[in-house]
């Protein structure tokens, strides 16, 4: 411990400056007020760094230049006010508050402690706070490959239903048992994915019945050649909940005129929207102007998505991030944290996972977010449990994507350091 009560200057780190130390051999200063950042490799640096954040210096050193010169990155991070000299003139020591996350409920321990700590986190259903309902399936047809394939990788990157061989539904048992037990969560949005290829209509009218009788708020999630029927069917139900409507788009759809159709469903009183799944330019057409575009990753359109999504390095430098966004990034996946997904099998995954985590038909919700938060199969997946591990950007970065969880081969940025 660096400590001698005789001294009157000290190096301190900001309070504002997030640190990450990669492999004991980079740091990254994320400076939360200037929203900027530096990256050393010095080992100096790292070292300084490193003892400024044992618990005993409490972010705060005995000055000696020996610890600060002839480093240009040391010098550069006082230039910058991520390091500063501070006098104290009666010979104590400053109190620097250091930024710590909470970790008395981090998970990621021993499996001892890992027990103890879920024992003591007390009801875990509050974690829950969203659910993608998968009813029922599309029917897989022979000549349309191109299509069922191109769907089936959207299928889950997306809330857009499956194509299956055989029809597949969400029995109104298992979905009445989900609501019920929804009723203890957090959540206050289901979201509903459904096909209504023939055939279908009965099945969702009952459905429509068993929604009916909770409070949640709805969104029902379609392709966009099921809308017509959807919103006939809500408006013949008279079904009153809360309830928006979004209708996908992509380039199997047969719609035409899609604001006219998007105008008519709202003067009916149908909160509807589109939104366009694409995959390269050709899906960029006039007519889906103004619509949300979301990519799809179809395992060999890389190009398309280094050109228009991946993360470029001007991203990262242009990220605006708050301690609490860092300390997010640091221990959970924000982008599927808290939310499960059920398929038409009564199969439960947390959203954007590749395992299931048991069955409606069997597991209750309770189980099975317990079981997660255990086994981590996504909703604490963080850049540092991916080959991101060793990047100086793994807290900056956004989230792990949907394509990134579900297709380990999927591209993930335009930079790797
Ligand atoms: S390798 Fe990972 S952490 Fe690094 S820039 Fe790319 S996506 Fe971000």
């Amino acid at each position: 411990m660096d400590m001698p009560t005789t001294n009157t200057r000290w190096i301190i780190i900001s309070p504002s400056v997030y640190v990450d130390i990669i492999n004991e051999r980079k740091v990254m200063l994320y400076d939360t007020q200037a929203q900027t950042y530096m990256i050393s490799e010095s080992q100096k640096m790292v070292g300084l760094v490193q003892r400024l954040y044992e618990p005993a210096n409490m972010g705060a050193l005995p000055y000696s230049e020996d610890a600060i010169c002839n480093d240009a990155d040391i010098t550069q991070a006082f230039n910058r006010g991520i390091f500063f000299l501070k006098d104290i003139s009666d010979g104590g020591r400053p109190i620097n508050l250091l930024p710590y996350i909470n970790l008395q409920t981090d998970l990621d321990c021993t499996n001892d402690e890992k027990e103890e700590r879920l024992r003591t986190m007390g009801n875990k259903m509050r974690f829950l706070s969203g659910v993608h309902i998968y009813l029922n399936c599309k029917l897989r047809d022979s000549q349309q490959h191109t299509m069922v394939a191109f769907r089936n990788r959207s299928h889950r990157q997306h809330p857009v239903p499956p194509y299956y061989l055989t029809n597949v539904r969400l029995s109104h048992q298992a979905l009445a048992i989900t609501l019920n037990q929804l009723k203890v969560s957090s959540t206050a949005v289901v979201n509903i994915i459904v096909s209504l290829d023939k055939n279908e209509q009965a099945y969702f009218s009952d459905v429509l019945d068993t929604l009916s009788l909770y409070n949640f708020k709805y969104v029902f999630n379609c392709y966009d050649e099921d809308i017509k029927c959807l919103s006939e069917l809500l408006l013949a139900k008279g079904f009153t909940g809360d309830y928006s409507i979004t209708s996908y788009i992509d380039r199997y759809s047969r719609t035409d005129n899609l604001n006219a159709i998007c105008a008519s469903l709202q003067d009916q009183g149908l909160p509807v929207v589109f939104k366009k799944i694409v995959a390269d330019e050709s899906d960029f057409v006039d007519e889906t102007d103004g619509i949300d575009m979301l990519p799809v990753w179809t395992g060999n359109n890389e190009t398309f998505l280094r050109r228009y999504v991946l993360m470029t390095q001007e991203d990262i430098d242009n990220s605006r991030l708050t301690m609490e966004d860092l300390f997010r990034h640091m221990k959970l996946n924000a982008s599927s944290f808290g939310v499960m997904e059920i398929l038409p099998t009564g199969s439960i995954y947390a959203l954007n996972a590749k395992v299931p985590l048991g069955n409606i038909y069997i597991d209750d919700l309770y189980h099975i977010v317990e079981k997660e938060l255990r086994e981590n199969t996504s909703w604490r997946i963080t850049r540092k449990e991916t080959d991101c591990d060793e990047c100086a950007y793994r807290t900056i970065c956004p989230p792990v994507s949907a394509f990134e969880t579900l297709y380990k081969t999927a591209p993930k940025c335009l930079i790797k350091r």
